[in-house]
């Protein structure tokens, strides 16, 4: 059983007419060379498809995307941290109450413990609400069958079948998105996220860990900081709700390109707040590039480790022409190994070009191994280390170490390796879950932000 939308197919709403230069701009972007596109079968059909995406609601909403913006540029000039983590790869089954309260709720525990740290605004960003597409090293997978690439284009489920693209998932990925988007506004509006609530996030399986009860340790200062403020009458509306954004990877054109919509003048991706462009397809010439520069969202690019100063030069002058403070993150991925040399000449450029940027760390997708048991993987030593080279680098230059982007699970999974559980290669395949890349799980997660928090110190 789908489920889906249901305006009527034949006589769709249409949206209003881009200016001309502005349509004209936008044929132009989406004419250049795309990477990781999936094999549609039919491009009619495709096109209809985009026209019912079209149509619909948008996921978020415009007044937010400026609200992040303001954040981000808050984070760029120092004043606040960024956090972003979630799923590497969202999957329509797991879009459950249950999974994303568990996303949400380590993603609050980690900026509790980075806020308190640091006495610094933490700004949260979701891997959430349409983080359905992943690009792919290969075509084919170990199996010889064409790679999953994420459940907005086919399916996890290792047959011909299954991995067979349709166009008709994309509708599944806006809903899916939407419903996602709805459960994480109601949470972080009302009740849940409420600073009053610390303890409650806090699970059973972490509160005996030693990050569980250093995390404990934390909220009991919060208590009392907060019956403090109590007794002294301050009843602020930010202890009682909080600002939590969603992103995913921009990357597949269809559905990102009918989910633009215009207000004004200026024309917003309206599938999330923030898209970022991947590795593989961040090309100075290619569509994505030129997609994000054509909207108002502020949009991330990964560095890779063979990044040169001169290409996040450029694709910082694409994407940032009139000079707005953190609209754009530039997520260095190198690897523990690399960080230390190849971070400081970008850093260098980037900044004497006057681009005030977002500098994030992504400690994930440098550091993946393949563990002797087959499962992909990464070591929390090496994850921890690439932070650590990445905030010697800032140091060292005086610029500000802004964020950090990490794969990360409320669950109790076992999908990297070590961290104070030690997670050794034999158990890897005991609780494995991802439908892509390995996360962090929650004692790790939690771990990695008492380091964070400890290195943000001054
Ligand atoms: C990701 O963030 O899941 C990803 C694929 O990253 P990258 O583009 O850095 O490899
Ligand atoms: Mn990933």
């Amino acid at each position: 059983m789908n489920w889906t939308i249901d305006i009527p197919a034949d006589s769709l709403p249409v949206l209003p007419p881009l200016p001309p230069a502005l349509r004209e701009a936008l044929d132009e972007a989406l004419a250049r060379p795309a990477l990781q596109q999936p094999s549609w079968p039919d491009a009619d059909y495709t096109a209809r498809v985009r026209g019912l995406l079209e149509a619909v609601p948008p996921v978020t909403v415009t007044a937010e995307v400026d609200r992040l913006q303001e954040r981000l540029g808050a984070v760029a000039r120092g004043e606040a941290f960024l956090l972003q983590g979630g799923d590497c790869a969202e999957t329509f089954v797991d879009n459950t109450e249950a999974h994303l309260r568990g996303t949400i709720r380590t993603l609050l525990q980690m900026a509790v413990v980075l806020t308190y740290g640091t006495s610094m605004p933490v700004v949260k960003i979701a891997r959430i609400a349409g983080q359905y597409a992943k690009p792919r090293s290969s075509d084919v997978d170990a199996l010889g069958l064409p790679s999953y690439r994420g459940d907005m284009v086919n399916a996890l489920e290792p047959t011909p079948e299954g991995r067979r693209p349709d166009p008709v998932r994309m509708l599944r990925a806006y809903a899916n998105a939407s419903a996602a988007m709805n459960l994480t506004r109601a949470i972080t509006g009302a009740g849940y996220s409420d600073l009053h609530h610390v303890h409650e996030w806090n699970m059973d399986f972490v509160a005996e860990s030693r990050a569980g009860e250093r995390y404990e340790r934390v909220a009991n200062e919060i208590d009392r900081s907060l019956r403090f403020m109590d007794a002294c009458g301050v009843d602020d509306s930010s202890l009682k709700s909080t600002e939590l954004y969603a992103s995913h990877e921009l990357l597949v054109l269809d559905y990102e390109r009918a989910l633009l919509r215009l207000e004004g003048d200026r024309l917003y991706n309206l599938s999330a707040h923030q898209q970022w462009i991947g590795e593989r397809t961040r090309q100075i010439d290619g569509a994505h590039v030129a997609l994000a520069a054509l909207t108002a969202n502020p949009t991330g690019v990964k560095l890779g480790p063979k990044t040169t100063p001169d290409d996040a030069l450029a694709l910082v002058r694409a994407l940032d022409p009139d000079k707005v403070d953190g609209r754009v993150t530039l997520v260095s991925r190198m690897g523990n190994g690399n960080v230390r040399e190849t971070l400081p000449s970008i850093v260098e450029a980037v900044r004497d070009s006057g681009h005030v940027v977002v500098w994030q760390c992504d400690p994930m997708h440098g550091n993946t191994e393949e563990s002797p048991s087959g499962h992909k993987t990464r070591h929390f030593d090496r994850v921890v280390d690439e932070v650590k080279g990445f905030f010697e680098v800032h140091h060292a230059l005086g610029t500000h170490p802004g964020g950090i982007h990490v794969e990360h699970t409320g669950e109790d999974v076992t999908e990297c390796l070590g961290g104070a559980q030690e997670i050794s290669h034999d158990q890897l395949g005991s609780r494995y879950e991802t439908a892509c890349d390995p996360r962090l799980n929650t004692q790790q997660s939690l771990e990695l932000s008492f380091l964070v928090a400890e290195m943000l110190q001054p």
